[in-house]
């Protein structure tokens, strides 16, 4: 690094991003389960406007991305004129540590949560701060323990990754009710569809002023590689968030894409009902064969093992058999292993890889 050309003081903190790898050498039969993605891919309606989108590559896209907010408010009866729409909910997650943390301020999550809060928090110049989890549920006594008149920012994913828990609407309510009045609520919602009858806490956004709520296109819409996320909050809060985002931050091909996907309610029914299916098939082998789960909310379960050295070793039998999951030693998790609900066939070849493997443990 140059004496003088440096970035600023937190940046360097910041690990660079492990993303889910996705092939193996010499094999083909690769299956990917590591990063949360719909095992159905895109729906035919997106996949339809994605090449319908390609006509008008010379536009600029639309700025203030009416028809994607219009459609989201219709789907989920919320105002459009407090959505804001991002490059994925990363981004989302990033105009808010810009907008409301820096330096001096402080960013709290939970201790297995999700890796974009600190990398936000850090970027923005903030500290990130973690509270402890409790069996791997966040603990809303804790977070306000570590609650400081610093805190600007508090984050919890419901249901989390990569634990796939979820605590109640009650313990969420009462947790916003009792921050200090400088501080925001971030309410992460990219498996909010997976929870049946869940809200994603839209409702106490609507009902509050310092709670915000982040969807996403790319888990249950199978739309990961495309890149669209959403936030609903406050209008005070959108107001602001809309002064960081870029003008043409999503392109005419992404807009276009997430609203048809918003659309197809056969491609979204299909896939929530396999999921649920596959899901809870794939939690009840792994506990017949020694590998505990939390229940999971969400589109993948986090196996336990004995130990880190366990679940290395059978992440290596997964790998030996073609099968990507996602090791979560940086999550503070190195006993576990996440696993993404794949569909049927996927689900069937994982069990019986991790049968194959404690058998030879006994
Ligand atoms: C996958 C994920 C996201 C969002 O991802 P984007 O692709 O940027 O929308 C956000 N939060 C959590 C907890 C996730 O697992």
């Amino acid at each position: 690094m140059s004496a003088r050309i440096r970035p600023q003081p937190k940046i360097m903190e910041i690990a660079l991003y492990q993303g889910g790898t996705s092939t193996i050498a010499g094999r083909d039969d690769v299956v990917k389960l590591s990063s949360n993605e719909n095992p159905f891919g895109a729906g035919d309606l997106a996949r339809q406007a994605y090449l319908r989108a390609g006509h008008d590559l010379h536009r600029y896209p639309s700025t203030d991305h009416a028809n994607l907010r219009t459609a989201l408010g219709a789907q989920f009866a919320l105002n459009p004129a407090q959505i804001i729409c991002g490059a994925g909910s990363d981004e989302i997650i990033s105009f808010l540590c810009q907008a409301y943390a820096g330096p001096g301020d402080e960013v709290l999550y939970s201790q297995h949560g999700f890796l974009m809060y600190r990398i936000s928090a850090l970027a923005a110049g903030a500290t990130p701060v973690v509270a402890p989890e409790r069996a791997r549920m966040t603990d809303v006594d804790a977070m306000l323990a570590h609650v400081t008149k610093r805190t600007r920012l508090v984050f919890i994913a419901n249901p989390n990754n990569p634990t796939g828990t979820m605590i109640p609407m009650s313990e969420v309510e009462r947790l916003a009710k009792k921050l200090p009045s400088q501080t925001l609520l971030v309410l992460d919602g990219a498996y909010a569809e997976y929870a049946e009858g869940y809200d994603g806490g839209a409702a106490l956004v609507t009902a509050r002023q310092n709670v915000v709520m982040t969807r996403t296109f790319s888990k249950l819409y199978g739309l990961g590689g495309l890149r669209v996320g959403w936030g609903y909050g406050p209008q005070h809060v959108i107001d602001v968030l809309n002064r960081v985002r870029g003008p043409f931050n999503l392109s005419s091909i992404q807009l276009a894409v997430a609203e048809a996907a918003l659309g197809d309610a056969a491609h979204v029914t299909r896939s929530l009902s396999e999921n649920a299916r596959w899901r809870d098939w794939l939690a009840k082998r792994l506990t017949e064969l020694g590998v505990p789960t939390d229940r999971s909310h969400a589109n993948f379960v986090l196996a336990r093992f004995r130990d880190a050295a366990q679940a290395e070793a059978c992440n290596a039998a997964l790998l030996a058999d073609g099968l990507i999951v996602r090791q979560v030693g940086s999550y503070g998790l190195p006993e576990a292993l996440r696993i993404t609900v794949g569909d049927e066939a996927a689900c069937r070849r994982v069990a019986h890889v991790i049968a194959a493997f404690m058998q030879g443990q006994a």
